[in-house]
């Protein structure tokens, strides 16, 4: 029940980024997927069997495995909600997935725009209230048939293997669905809800980092609520999802506001003029096959494309110049670009090298090789780190 950002560009680029999920469908342009452990809500069942109707024999069964297939599709309807939202803001959302834990809308970006992001989280919830007020006169009716008078009785069907045990559970799991995610705790819809209140006033990163703290401490109660008085292993699970997650974001939002401030400049590989669009083709391969920038006086008038140059040299490369081949007017950036822009260039346009300028003259290339290098020193792999803590700690002092 969460909108999440790609974390950077041209995810598609770097598989380890992607998640492995089964894509099962797809909704006005948007795929729906499932994530591997989605196959874990149904050990849940087995596990959880005694609260959910033990000894009530093979309907119970298959009312559980129907309420939760509807349970999800609503939380699936919920994320379509955030998407279509998002989408009608000009975000381009890429899927909509369904975990163990719940549902994700993965969209390009989160809008900046705290107006677009309020917007945007609250049509999640927007949507399940829609659909409760479509649900309620039907479980009132199929109440009704069954002589129902007081409230009481109403709730006293949740989870009553019947048609309107089904419908009630259902009203009451969508009621859950929108309390739960309105809670101001990162990463619920209340906590973006909250933190895009508090960016209009504190500047997004501040309202980031409270947002986060108050959705930390909050899944921390959870957790010591659930592990004490409850025990419940789904809710200590979720409180430690809510962890992870507010990090995640938390460090998310670190990485782009770094990327905004640093510029291309420093980070690009400093190259010596390019080559001339008169050069043979084949001088084009001194120095390893690359993508190189075509220059005249200094500036640069082409790319040649390391995938063009191959194939072209495959062919028949003699007598041919690197003018007839290279792409004419590519897309530069200025040293002075922040590579969150330069990033967002090479992920629209599909590109893994820009030629960089200084005051119109070529200086070098910033290319995804360079992205992915400033990308781990600024979000660093918390586990990594911590092995690396590891291997340098006392173990190490006692060996040596
Ligand atoms: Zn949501």
């Amino acid at each position: 029940m969460d909108m999440r950002a790609l974390e950077n560009a041209g995810a598609h680029r770097y598989p380890h980024l992607m998640t492995r999920s089964l894509t099962i469908g797809r909704v006005r342009g948007i795929d729906v997927r499932l994530h591997p452990t989605f196959g874990l809500v149904f050990l849940w069942v087995i596990i959880d069997w005694r609260r959910l109707g033990a000894g009530l024999g093979a309907a119970a069964v298959v009312f559980t495995l129907l309420l939760i297939l509807l349970v999800f599709a609503c939380v699936l309807l919920h994320e379509f909600g955030h998407a279509f939202m998002a989408r009608q803001h000009g975000i381009v959302v890429h899927d909509v997935s369904l975990s163990a834990i719940g549902g994700v809308a993965r969209m390009e970006e989160i809008p900046d725009d705290p107006r677009v992001e309020m917007l945007v989280a609250l049509a999640g919830p927007a949507a399940n209230l829609a659909f409760v007020t479509a649900l309620t006169p039907l479980v009132l009716l199929t109440g009704i048939a069954r002589g129902f008078s007081t409230l009481e009785e109403y709730a006293l069907t949740v989870f009553d293997p019947s048609l309107s045990g089904l419908l009630t559970t259902l009203l009451y799991a969508n009621v859950l669905i929108i309390v739960f995610n309105l809670l101001p705790a990162f990463p619920m819809d209340g906590g973006r809800i909250f933190r895009a209140a508090l960016s209009t006033v504190l500047g997004r990163d501040v309202a980031t980092r409270i947002a986060v703290l108050v959705g930390e401490a909050f899944a921390l109660v959870l957790l010591v609520f659930s592990l004490i008085v409850v025990q419940s292993v789904i809710l200590a699970l979720l409180a430690l999802f809510i962890m992870v997650v507010a990090y995640a974001e938390d460090r998310a939002v670190r990485v782009e506001s770094a990327m905004r401030r640093l510029r291309v400049g420093p980070f690009a590989l400093w190259d010596m003029g390019g080559i001339s669009p008169d050069q043979p083709l084949a001088n084009a391969l001194r120095g390893g096959p690359r993508d190189i920038a075509v220059t005249k006086d200094g500036r640069v008038i082409g790319m040649l494309w390391r995938n063009t140059l191959l194939v072209e040299l495959a062919q028949t490369a003699a007598g041919r110049t690197v003018g007839q081949v290279m792409e004419h007017d590519p897309i530069t950036v200025d040293i002075n670009t922040p590579i969150h822009d330069a990033q967002q260039v090479m992920r629209d346009e599909g590109r893994w090298a820009l030629p960089v300028t200084e005051a119109g003259m070529y200086r070098g290339m910033f290319t995804g090789d360079r992205f992915l290098h400033i990308y781990r020193q600024v979000a660093p792999d918390p586990l990594r780190a911590l092995r690396a803590a590891i291997e340098r700690g006392p173990l190490q002092q006692f060996r040596g």
